[in-house]
């Protein structure tokens, strides 16, 4: 579907739930509220959403919470999303990923995007408030092992700002691509003092590494790619703070509860929960959501309450 700034919207990240078993400290508060379970869409309705959306000639589903895969209907989710496009990614922390990924996969897990803030035990309890580095790494090299797409998701901040090195050495070492994503002022708890800049990340990555611009796209994200030339790694970078991609956008995003958000950096959005079981209303309304997508974020500007987890991150 082309929006009004002439731009293919043909990417959905459809969160599963708002919940999660971490505390990011830029996501979460220790003690978020959550939606209850009768608000969360059923198995059917999301059924009836995912053939909505194929039908309006959606190409790809990206799964994503909260933590999706804390939602126990998950295999019947994939299942689900198999049978209307033939497969999905997943954007998860990785942490159940030991347990599911083999089922996963059967039922059309194609890729996985796994969250690592950190490699060091501590730091990584000091950022998710939880002490599940062990769970993640083991579902890291599960999701390996399995052959599925495999990319590290890191959002650089003043606490893993010396794990830099570690952080690039290691995605080096399993041979898996990571993309630093830069740190966006969602919800309340944002702090600009642990804002760290792309421009900042490169200038201290060239100092040990050079950079070659990689001009192809990697994925259908936002993410801009370079080559660290002496490891032959695939380094990501997704700045919507300083480097603006708006002009790329090409995704809607789909809360748990079923509502629509045209735009991540906007708290407005469009409910489908009144007409999800009447595929055209549901078809009027995504469309509008749609023709809704703003031409850019203002986050630099505006007042941003709505945290990640509850819009689908
Ligand atoms: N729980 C899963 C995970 O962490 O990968 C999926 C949902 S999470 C909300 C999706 C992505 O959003 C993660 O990579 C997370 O790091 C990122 N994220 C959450 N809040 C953010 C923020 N304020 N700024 C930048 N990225 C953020
Ligand atoms: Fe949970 Fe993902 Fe948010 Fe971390 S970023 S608190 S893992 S939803």
């Amino acid at each position: 579907m082309v929006d009004k700034y002439k731009r293919n919207i043909d990417y959905v990240r459809l969160s599963v739930t708002d919940k999660c078993n971490f505390r990011c400290n830029y996501c979460m508060i220790e003690n978020a509220e959550f939606m209850n379970d009768n608000e969360l869409l059923t198995l059917k309705q999301i059924e009836t959403l995912i053939k909505v959306l194929k039908d309006l000639k959606f190409k790809h589903v990206r799964i994503t919470g909260g933590e999706p895969t804390l939602r126990t209907d998950i295999i019947e989710i994939a299942k689900i999303i198999k049978k209307y496009f033939g497969n999905f990614s997943i954007t998860t922390n990785g942490s159940l990923l030991d347990l599911l990924a083999k089922d996963l996969k059967e039922n059309g897990l194609s890729s996985v995007n796994i969250s690592l803030d950190s490699l060091n035990r501590d730091n990584f309890r000091k950022i998710t408030r939880r002490d599940d580095l062990d769970k993640v790494l083991k579902g890291l090299e599960k999701a390996i092992k399995l052959g599925l797409k495999v990319k590290l998701n890191t959002v650089i901040q003043k606490a893993n700002f010396n794990e830099i090195f570690d952080l690039i050495e290691f995605a080096s070492k399993i041979n898996v691509a990571i993309r630093f994503i830069e740190l966006m002022p969602l919800g309340e708890k944002y702090n600009k003092e642990n804002f760290i800049s792309e421009d900042k990340l490169k200038s201290i990555i060239k100092e040990k590494y050079t950079l070659v611009p990689l001009n192809k796209k990697l994925g259908l994200g936002p993410s801009r790619y370079f080559l660290i030339k002496e490891l032959n790694l695939n380094i990501g970078f997704i700045s919507a703070m300083t480097h603006n991609f708006c002009s790329l956008c090409n995704k809607i995003r789909i809360a748990a509860n079923g509502s629509i958000f045209p735009c991540l950096a906007f708290d407005y959005y469009i409910s489908l929960k009144d007409v999800i079981n009447d595929e055209d209303k549901l078809k009027e309304r995504i469309i509008l959501a749609v023709n809704k997508k703003p031409e850019k974020h203002f986050l630099n500007k505006i007042k941003k309450v709505i945290p990640m987890h509850k819009m689908g991150g």
